[in-house]
């Protein structure tokens, strides 16, 4: 085959044929296709798009170019959820502890925070000694002795999507549906699951802005799915303000602790309840959003799931003490208070700013190597609609290094819209897509 008339194909609007895109995978992650022809390629599918057999054969390639896990040993439905990413999404955190202590087993494999948008891993590794690093014995180990297991990528799991995503990052080629699709379903078609639940963010401080283009990605993942015979449901969430109150990685365990306590704010709790239900009854272990929902607020009212988290943290060396008692987790030492200038309403708090000010400070990456500084974050104190008064504390930012506060203060300041009104509310959930 030869490389160059695939991209002239594609470019033109063509159709590359199944075992086309294999090769080109294949080639690509042997090192046979020079980034310069693969960025190419991935600018022309980026204007010209997959159609549903190339996407499908381009997942397929992408998900074969490593290992593909097997569980089929462990009788446990095996379930995962994932979301495309926003600011301050820590609802893996508590969600997967409460589903494993209702009977599913959870291979989740989550990332980095890159931008605005956190990690589960950053926040995870906030707990000292936390590993989220595990080879795959380990891995398979953890989730069959224990029902969930928390983790990164492993260098083996579809290698073609860490390279093609590099070089997505900077050929200007990452904002593409079916790029974006067939990355995040191959990574969790190899998770070797039953079935999928997927969050598609929507709004200022997600990938996908708009909520035309988010259930075009949404559509096209559970279309994926379905092709594969692995049932995904999607959930379009809002993103536009920030989930829950903290934004940053030790803060966001925190609040993560205080759902599993059967605390913490209402938006956060109703997220993990509608998504570990559909969880729940995907894998069959509950007859409907109702009964997991049940089947959730009784492991919480236990502490099983609470007991979860502390068990899988033990067992992947991190420190229980810290989630025992969170006031020993990271802290920043200095306070900024961002007030309101004004009486009114709470029009807007823009997730993108308050995301991008808590990032300046090193609660987030500009680029992939800078450091975190874990203890850094913004608490969010009012929700959109609020009535407030002059003077309000509207959020709390905590910092350790001010070189970036200037710039810091003024995005999460400006992040704030108060005024008479009129305000509107979006719904938490704005569709979900089976
Ligand atoms: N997350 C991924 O894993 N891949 C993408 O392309 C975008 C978000």
């Amino acid at each position: 085959m030869n490389f160059i008339s695939l991209i002239e194909t594609k470019r033109d609007g063509g159709r590359l044929a199944s075992d086309e895109i294999h090769w080109l995978i294949a080639e690509y992650s042997a090192d046979r296709i020079p980034d310069y022809q693969m960025s190419s390629m991935l600018m022309a599918v980026f204007k010209e798009g997959l159609d549903i057999d190339e996407l499908a054969a381009w997942t397929d390639a992408m998900l074969h170019s490593g290992d593909v896990l097997d569980f089929s040993h462990i009788s446990a439905p095996k379930v995962d959820k994932h979301s495309t990413g926003g600011v301050g999404d820590k609802v893996s955190i508590p969600l997967v502890p409460i589903v494993a202590a209702c009977g599913l087993a959870v291979p989740m494999i989550s990332g980095r925070g890159l931008g605005h948008t956190g990690g589960t891993l950053d926040k995870l590794e906030t707990i000292p000694g936390f590993r989220t690093t595990l080879n795959p014995s380990e891995f398979a180990l953890i989730l069959e002795t224990h029902g969930m297991v928390l983790a990164g990528q492993s260098e083996t799991l579809v290698p073609a999507d860490r390279r093609l995503y590099a070089l997505r990052d900077v050929s200007g080629t990452v904002p593409s549906i079916p790029l974006i699709s067939s990355s995040i379903m191959s990574k969790k078609l190899a998770e070797g699951l039953d079935a999928l639940v997927l969050d598609v963010k929507v709004g200022s401080g997600a990938f996908m802005q708009d909520l035309h283009l988010a259930r075009d990605l949404a559509t096209t993942m559970v279309g994926i799915g379905r092709n594969r015979g692995t049932t995904v449901t999607a959930f379009i969430t809002d993103m536009s303000q920030p989930l829950g109150r903290e934004v940053g990685n030790a803060n966001e365990i925190r609040e993560s602790v205080e759902v599993l306590q059967g605390k913490g704010p209402p938006d956060l709790v109703e997220l993990v309840y509608r998504l570990g239900a559909e969880m729940l009854v995907l894998g069959g272990l509950a007859a409907d959003n109702d009964d997991g929902h049940t089947r959730m607020e009784s492991v919480i009212a236990s502490g099983a799931a609470f007991e979860k988290l502390k068990e899988v943290t033990a067992v992947q060396g991190g420190d229980i003490a810290v989630l025992d008692n969170p006031s020993l987790l990271p802290s920043a030492v200095n306070k900024h208070l961002v007030t309101a200038s004004r009486s009114g309403i709470v029009v807007y708090a823009d997730a993108m700013g308050i995301g991008v000010g808590a990032m300046r400070l090193g609660a987030g990456r500009g680029t992939k190597e800078d450091k975190i500084d874990p203890g850094v974050g913004t608490t969010v104190h009012v929700d959109v609609g609020d009535e407030v008064g002059a003077g309000t504390i509207l959020a709390t930012i905590a910092y350790n290094d001010d070189t970036n506060l200037a710039d810091a203060v003024t995005l999460t300041t400006n992040a704030f819209l108060i005024a008479d009104g009129p305000v509107r509310i979006s719904p938490l959930v704005h569709e979900e897509i089976r």
